[in-house]
């Protein structure tokens, strides 16, 4: 296996016939960092800030998180880091500011509660600006976008940060930032968010979950929880057209992108970019190199019409066979 990887490593995510696919990694311990670069790569499409905010004991403070971001930008470094902001609530809770919920999904989460908390989240921007001072691969990513207000909101907030930071003598430049889609509403309101950020990454687990009101963890309903969903596919491949008309860069994270039969799919879409556990780095890439884009748009027409998520995987299922 590790020969294997190691031939892979270098080899590029294309398909047979030239589609470049760019692969990234999810990361939040710092233990992800070298997975990730083991295995080819090409920057970290998903960091979850709030990975090392569960770990610790309290909140962590702006120099501590400094010095935890700096890590993972200068591992990746000329390679982008999609850092994401806060993203607790829902099934992620800090042991030391806990709150309960009826529904935790619905609730005080993402976006929702560092708009609430600016202290907590001045002090992550200043953090990740700081971090990435020199470097220039610093993107961030808000997470839970469900308004549109919510950019405006936070694109003032790091206006705010960027100006405290140079009244202390810091000189930070503007990061490019951009919105998971994961909610309903976000797809909706697609063709506004285009025009207010830089790029989209559709968090497949949140929009799956959104999209078919199934809560991804609950077993009794797990057998609902598929993103070969038509209505989940479909909507997709909405906001993957929107984005390229507005020329607004989009990827898929989530563990989609982990799922060769969707991978096919994706491709077929048009995605361009990936962001997953390292571990499964080889894997999506294998696939891409498998399967020509010709033969992933004509599966994803087909699928596109399909009604059921049990025959498209059966479709899908057969190709893969096909190709080992
Ligand atoms: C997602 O929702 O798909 C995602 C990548 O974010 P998380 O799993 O951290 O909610
Ligand atoms: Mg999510």
């Amino acid at each position: 296996l590790i020969k294997g990887l190691d031939e892979l490593r270098d080899l590029p995510a294309q398909t047979p016939d030239g589609f470049r696919v760019k692969l990234f990694a999810n990361t939040g311990l710092l233990a992800d960092i070298s997975p990730g670069l083991l295995r080819g790569a090409e920057g970290v499409g998903l960091y979850r800030s709030e990975i090392p905010f569960m770990v610790h004991e309290s909140f962590p403070s702006e120099e501590e998180q400094v010095q935890i971001y700096r890590k993972v930008l200068e591992a990746y470094a000329p390679r982008p880091v999609y850092m994401r902001t806060l993203d607790i609530g829902g099934d992620k809770n800090l042991p030391y500011f806990s709150f309960t919920e009826e529904n935790p999904f619905l609730g005080w989460r993402g976006i929702r509660f560092t708009l609430d908390n600016t202290g907590i989240f001045i002090s992550q921007i200043r953090a990740m600006l700081k971090a990435g001072r020199y470097l220039g691969n610093l993107k961030i990513l808000l997470p839970m976008v469900s308004r549109l207000d919510e950019i405006e909101s936070f694109r003032s907030l790091l206006q705010e940060a960027i100006g405290q930071l140079k009244e202390a003598g810091v000189e930070v430049s503007e990061p490019q930032v951009g919105a998971m889609i994961e909610v309903p509403s976000a797809m909706v309101l697609l063709e506004d968010l285009a025009e207010m950020v830089d790029f989209f990454s559709i968090g497949s687990n949140d929009f799956t979950q959104y999209m078919l009101a199934v809560d991804r963890n609950n077993a009794k309903v797990s057998d609902l929880y598929d993103w070969l969903n038509p209505a989940v596919l479909r909507s997709i491949g909405r906001v993957v057209k929107v984005a390229k008309k507005h020329g607004v860069p989009v990827s898929v994270c989530g563990e989609m992108a982990s799922d060769p039969a969707a991978v096919l799919l994706l491709l077929g879409m048009g995605v361009e970019m990936l962001s997953l556990s390292a571990y499964n780095l080889p894997k999506t890439k294998w696939v891409i190199r498998s399967v020509s884009h010709q033969t992933a748009e004509k599966l994803w027409k087909k699928a596109s019409r399909m009604r059921n998520e049990k025959e498209i995987r059966a479709m899908l299922n057969e190709v893969l066979d096909q190709h080992g």
